[in-house]
């Protein structure tokens, strides 16, 4: 199938990492569409502010409104019944026995990059863009580089596709992040994230802080906080 060069599926959650990889998308291909998984998260807060994002992201440029296409959820309810983890399940934030984080869902990136992989080879959308991250981030197995790149061989050879699956934030930590999302819509896009994205792993949309919403103490929140401070200092 002839995939359109320029064109992506990307993977937004609706958090800080997913709305600088679409803010990315937009600056750099003339035809994106998002996808997104409801997999009985503890807390849907995150698909909540999908819809927000994606407006405020059309109203900072005309050229991201008129490449900006549509959405879809896909609902992967099974994964939080097959996948037991802190985030489908009530268990208590903290490290497993195996020394990775409770939060860690198995196989999670996996399926959603088989999935979006579908959709896009469907709708020959040639970049499925996610924000893992391999530089600064709890030590998720599925969010590094070598297993997406053979995540990559697998679904190229199984879907006899040539899809590229793009990393943007897979080297760089979460200041650099930040200063990235200025990069690419100034203050603006900053300022939107700040405001409208979710990434508190306890759901709370309660508590204002300079970097956003959130409890301001769970492991994701606690990323957050330091990666705007080192990148306010910076700038
Ligand atoms: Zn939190």
């Amino acid at each position: 199938m002839n995939l359109d060069p320029s064109s992506a599926l990307v993977l937004f959650s609706g958090g800080q990492d997913s709305t600088t990889c679409l803010a990315w998308a937009l600056s750099r291909y003339r035809r994106v569409e998002t996808i997104g998984f409801a997999y009985g998260q503890r807390h849907a807060v995150e698909m909540e502010v999908r819809e927000p994002v994606r407006r405020g992201l059309g109203a900072l440029s005309a050229d991201w409104a008129a490449r900006l296409g549509p959405d879809r959820v896909v609902p992967l309810d099974v994964l939080g019944e097959v996948s037991v983890s802190a985030l489908t399940a009530d268990l208590p934030l903290g490290t497993r026995p195996d020394g990775l984080p409770s939060t860690f869902v198995p196989g999670r990136n996996l399926v959603f990059l088989t999935f979006a992989a579908i959709v896009a080879n469907q709708r020959r959308l040639k970049h499925v863009v996610a924000g893992v991250c391999e530089t600064d981030f709890s030590g998720y197995p599925d969010c590094r580089d070598d297993t997406v790149k053979a995540l990559q061989v697998a679904l190229n050879l199984g879907l006899e596709a040539r899809l590229a699956l793009q990393t943007p934030l897979m080297w760089i930590d979460k200041a650099e992040t930040w200063a990235l999302a200025r990069t690419l819509g100034g203050d603006g896009l900053v300022d939107l994230i700040v405001e409208r994205t979710h990434t508190c792993y306890l759901g709370d949309r309660s508590r204002r802080h300079d970097w956003g919403v959130g409890c301001g103490a769970c492991d994701a929140c606690r990323l957050r906080a330091a990666g705007w401070q080192r990148y306010r200092a910076g700038t």
